[in-house]
């Protein structure tokens, strides 16, 4: 039913309710509070926590006295009891909420108590009758014009509407099992709970089939993908690949290597997630799988967020497969018209071997003759339905995924439950770790004498300027900080600038030209964060890095230290918090991706780290993944059960939790239900 026809809601509130993402009657009930009021936690005036929220229940000494402050101001005061204690009520400017106050009546008052001139007192409680006012209230989240009480309204009617044909979605030996509520139950304590034990209640049941929902749609996902008929890579090519690179492969690249290699020669395609730590070597995995491939006679696809790294994954694999036969084409969005559609031809004609490329690569027109493997880098750029758009350019193509991001191995196998997982967990040998300072503005002159001395011993190096979001202003700040820098402290040095609002052909001949070692100094936004790979790189300054999150100064100092050169990362900071020095002390402390992220989401808290944002997975409306992690190991073994059960999710019983499955993942078709 759509939320129009709700009595007491009507066109224009509608509207409102459609900005929270609200339009029929079922998503209204699956609205959820943001917090409750319980007005069941009844206090005495004299245990009243003082400057805090809580509930008083009194008797009124006296109907409330008006006190005409000024025209159109009015307080009403009135004195009221416990029974062992006063307390002074004062209500500001309603005469409606000062006549239901009559002497001699019990009331519960709601409010901050405090102690004032004359004794225990509340301002403008929010009050109700004693008897039927001891309730848990619901408050919503707001926007423009909708109050939570107008929310809690049409919930309320919602309720009575349909609330008898809620469907139960939890089959009862499940139920049972876990000790779960039913769902109808749980939709009214949810919203107006008994108590507080049936509020823990309903959110454990929700919880759970939330997560038990994403857990199924994950498994469905991989499943769908274990059932299809792979292309098969025949034969291993890996050692051929070897004898091209100018480095022996760390052990943890060689497994990783034949780990995907094996689910490339099996029956079902791969579908797999390459965890590695900045310059942990993920591109050489990529590029031995997609050298296989091609060897095997099918073409690969790889897929990268942004132009400037996908530019320079082509110029890497150009230069380390020079030596062979294997064409290389890069599309993003600043290749030429002309250029593009020679490209798309030869893709089509399987004149290309490996296409590298943005979002460019997955438009419909781009057809491949017989595409074999699909890789993304920086994964969680990606949604899960981007990344089976690539995937959908060929027949049962095998799907290879890298991440930087690094994340504790029990949660992304929750997280990632659509893919398998190899991790690089060691580092190319002869590497040097990043030495990591944080000083004040005060040292920025000595931090620059420091960064000449590198460039001097001919090292480049880079400044990352203090801006967060890309906006014109900011913008013109990191221009006028590069000319200032290229004019006055590294005027004997070559100074380029790079921006996120500079054109792809302009960021791409400074990176060019960076790379090229043409540049000493880049001063640059964030736009270098991910991926971009210079090994003489050796000196980075971060000017106000009490801006930047834990991870993402992880991130940009792995674009230094990526040589055999020994690396200094200098934090420029004023910022005086305990939270921001110890932010700041964990990045010059380690360089351990894994323990840094540990740190960051403490600091952060899980809603940030782990938002459904920086995965591609489906946003929770009230699991939090991190929090939830009993739940999620139960819901992923009755997932597995279900799964695994004689009709799997077939089974009518389980047509409403299948309902689910496909309303949270639009994505996952009919026909993998199966
Ligand atoms: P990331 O995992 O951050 O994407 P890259 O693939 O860009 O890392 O590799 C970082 C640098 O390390 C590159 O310059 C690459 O050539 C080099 N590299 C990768 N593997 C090895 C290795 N086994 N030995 C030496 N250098 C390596
Ligand atoms: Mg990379």
């Amino acid at each position: 039913m759509d939320i129009r026809y709700l009595k007491g809601v009507g066109e224009k509130r509608a509207l409102l309710f459609k900005k929270l993402g609200v339009d029929n009657v079922d998503a209204l009930l699956s609205f959820y509070p943001r917090v409750y009021e319980d007005w069941t936690k009844i206090v005495s005036i004299a245990d009243a926590p003082l400057g805090e929220t809580c509930c008083i229940k009194a008797i009124v000494g006296h109907d409330p006295i008006e006190n005409k402050i000024r025209k159109g101001l009015s307080i009403y005061k009135t004195v009221v009891t416990d029974g062992e204690s006063l307390m002074n009520v004062t209500i500001f400017n309603s005469k409606y909420t000062a006549d239901k106050l009559k002497e001699g009546e019990e009331y519960l008052f709601f409010g901050r108590a405090d102690i004032g001139y004359s004794g225990r007192e509340m301002n403008s409680p929010l009050i109700e009758k004693a008897g039927s006012g001891e309730k848990i209230r619901p408050i919503y989240p707001l926007t423009h014009g909708l109050t939570s009480k107008v929310v809690e309204n049409a919930v309320r009617i919602a309720l009575t509407a349909v609330g008898n044909s809620i469907k139960e979605t939890i089959p009862d030996e499940i139920a049972e099992e876990y000790g779960l509520i039913s769902k109808k139950a749980a939709v009214y304590n949810i919203h107006f709970p008994k108590s507080q034990y049936h509020l823990e209640q309903a959110r454990k049941r929700l919880i759970f089939e939330e997560l038990l929902v994403l857990q199924l749609g994950l498994m469905l996902l991989k499943n769908r993908n274990r059932r299809l008929t792979a292309i098969k890579a025949e034969n291993d090519y890996t050692q051929e690949f070897y004898k091209y690179l100018k480095f022996t492969p760390t052990n943890a690249q060689k497994r990783a290597i034949n780990e995907a290699v094996a689910d490339m020669k099996s029956d079902v395609p791969m579908t797999r997630l390459l965890q590695g730590d900045v310059g942990s070597g993920k591109t050489v995995v990529a590029a031995a799988l997609m050298y296989n491939m091609c060897r095997n006679s099918f073409q690969s696809a790889m897929m990268a967020p942004t132009e400037i790294l996908a530019q320079q994954h082509y110029m890497t694999l150009v230069e380390m497969l020079k030596d062979t036969d294997i064409k290389i084409a890069l599309l993003t969005g600043s290749t030429t018209a002309a250029q593009k559609k020679k490209i798309k031809k030869a893709l089509e004609d399987g004149e290309i071997d490996i296409a590298v490329g943005t979002h460019a690569l997955i438009q419909n027109d781009v057809v491949f003759k017989n595409l074999g493997l699909v890789i993304t880098d920086e994964q969680h750029r990606f949604g899960v339905k981007q990344r089976s758009a690539l995937s959908e350019k060929g027949k049962n193509v095998h799907t290879f995924v890298m991440s930087a991001t690094p994340i504790p191995r029990t949660l992304a196998l929750i997280i990632y439950g659509d893919l398998d997982i190899s991790v690089l967990d060691e580092l190319p040998k002869g590497r040097q770790i990043t030495e990591t300072y944080a000083v004040t503005t005060e040292l920025r002159k000595r931090a620059y004498n420091y960064v000449k001395k590198h460039l001097d011993e001919g090292r480049q190096g880079f400044v990352i300027c203090p801006l967060i979001e890309e906006n014109e202003s900011s913008t013109a700040s990191a221009i006028e900080y590069a000319e200032k820098l290229a004019k006055e402290d590294f005027k004997n040095y070559k100074v380029a600038l790079l921006h996120g609002k500079m054109k792809a052909a302009e960021k791409k001949a400074v990176m060019d030209s960076f790379a090229a070692g043409e540049t000493d100094l880049l001063v640059s936004t964030t736009v270098i964060e991910v991926g971009v790979d210079v090994p003489n790189a050796a000196i980075m300054i971060i000017e106000n890095a009490e801006l930047f999150g834990l991870s993402q100064l992880h991130q940009l100092r792995g674009r230094i230290g990526r040589g055999k050169h020994k690396s200094t990362c200098i934090l420029i900071s004023d910022a005086k918090t305990d939270e921001t020095k110890q932010r700041l002390n964990t990045m010059c402390k380690t360089t351990d991706g894994f323990k840094i992220a540990d740190e960051d989401l403490k600091l952060r808290g899980p809603g940030d780290f782990f938002g459904a944002r920086q995965h591609g997975l489906p946003e929770m409306k009230i699991a939090n993944i991190l929090d939830d992690m009993e739940m999620l190991r139960a819901t992923q073994k009755t997932a597995k059960q279900i799964l695994t059960s004689e009709e799997g999710i077939r089974a009518e019983k389980y047509s409403e939790l299948r309902e689910l499955v496909r309303k949270l993942f639009e994505n996952v078709g009919e026909n993998s239900m199966n």
